[in-house]
């Protein structure tokens, strides 16, 4: 299907902007928003709010939520800084799907490293930053996509409300800010997360859930010399644990049960009275991710003076994200805008979670992987493949523009 006039209209704006959007990459990814980064994270939001206000967005902080305390690995200082949430909230035409935008302000990179700059190739066709990929290039891909809808409105007729969520703690978990993501989802008809493009420009259709545990065990100390046979090591009982944890994995199905961190004992002439380790677990399903859970929490042996003892934390905080009907359609109508782009959109599945897993857990029809096209993130030489800047804020923009133009085929969905 060819392009409608309006949408090769979007199209040229986006081209107009070429030189800006990596002007304004080059900005962002030199705010270093990584570790919790405070100061960053607020420039950085206070920037991007500033924008979506200037296009009739109103805009929200809430607060963050504070971590459980069990997820703190040994040694770690206790952050009490809970960053805020932004939710940019513009209210548009009544009728029109309520769609809601969803990006990590946040990087995984030393705020104070060496690694602080968006620097181009020689030839010009990828740029190395911190960030650059994930997911700065998807929030300027985003925000620039919403600026030329407002822009074109007269042109489109469609006055296309949004909210736009911004972050600060998805690398960490989104513990701060799960509860305000679930609750914005709730509110909404479509959810699209700037993560970025699977390598080879993929959109991920599905992807497994993950979560965290943390499993003490206390024992009864006695000198190890004089009433050993007294004591009893949490770490002989931990290391059972261990044992009956790693045996719940099954690779060939997607169920993972990481272990690591470990911690136990003090001195090596004391019976050990306390251990503990944490974890990561990653399952394919919800059935998957039942019976792990199920399995873990019956390790722990109740509160009882029972020795040794062993309590059970956990949190799967990002259930598996499956492609249902409505994610198979919201799929489907990018690759068709793709294909009218002249280019093509392929689908594919990753055990990798995101904040698309938080917002489908709460209901909500999520393509998460809307953002650029790169490689190498989370390492020092993060890329960003520059000409997806044009070529993804052109997708987003049209793709935005049908999802409201269509309103009424998605309602019959
Ligand atoms: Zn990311």
């Amino acid at each position: 299907m060819p392009l409608t006039d309006v949408e090769t209209h979007l199209c040229d704006l986006v081209a107009a902007r070429r030189d800006d959007l990596l002007a304004q990459l080059a900005s962002y990814v030199a705010i270093p928003t990584g570790h919790g980064h405070r100061p960053g994270l607020d420039e950085f939001r206070r920037l991007l709010g500033t924008r979506l206000e200037a296009i009739g967005a109103a805009l929200t902080l809430i607060d963050g939520a504070p971590r459980p305390a069990w997820l703190d690995l040994p040694g770690a200082t206790r952050s009490t800084d809970l960053p805020p949430t932004l939710v940019a909230q513009r209210p548009g035409a009544a009728g029109l799907p309520r769609i809601l935008i969803v990006g990590h302000l946040d990087t995984v990179h030393d705020p104070d490293g060496d690694f602080r700059e968006l620097t181009p190739s020689s030839d010009g066709r990828t740029a190395v930053g911190p960030g650059a990929v994930d997911m700065k290039g998807g929030i300027v891909v985003a925000v620039n996509a919403l600026e030329i809808l407002v822009e074109a409105a007269d042109r489109t007729g469609l006055d296309l409300g949004w909210t736009f969520v911004l972050n600060s703690d998805e690398e960490t978990g989104s513990f701060h800010s799960d509860a305000a993501l679930a609750a914005e989802a709730a509110r909404h008809d479509i959810g699209i997360v700037l993560e970025p493009a699977l390598p080879g420009g993929e959109l991920a259709l599905e992807r497994g859930g993950a979560g965290q545990f943390m499993i003490e065990v206390f024992g009864r100390s006695a000198h190890a010399g004089r009433e050993f046979a007294k004591g009893v090591s949490a770490v002989v009982a931990l290391a059972d644990v261990i044992g009956r944890l790693a045996a719940l994995c099954e690779a060939g199905v997607g169920t993972v049960v990481n272990v690591g961190p470990l911690q136990g004992g003090l001195v090596t002439n004391t019976v050990p009275d306390y251990a503990a380790c944490w974890g990561n677990v990653r399952f394919r399903d919800d059935a998957r991710a039942r019976q792990l859970g199920a399995a873990i929490d019956a390790m722990a042996t109740g509160d009882g003076d029972t020795v040794p003892r062993v309590v059970v934390h956990r949190r799967w905080s990002r259930p598996a994200k499956p492609a249902t009907p409505s994610v198979r359609w919201l799929a489907a109508t990018a690759q068709t805008v793709a294909g009218d782009l002249g280019g093509a959109l392929a689908l594919s599945s990753t055990g990798g979670v995101c904040d698309g897993n938080i917002l489908q857990a709460a209901g909500l029809p999520t393509l998460d992987t809307l953002g650029v096209c790169g490689g190498n993130l989370h390492r020092t030489d993060e890329f960003v493949e520059v000409e997806s800047l044009v070529g993804r804020c052109r997708l987003l923009t049209v793709l935005l523009h049908r999802l409201a133009a269509g309103a009424a085929t998605l309602a019959s969905r």
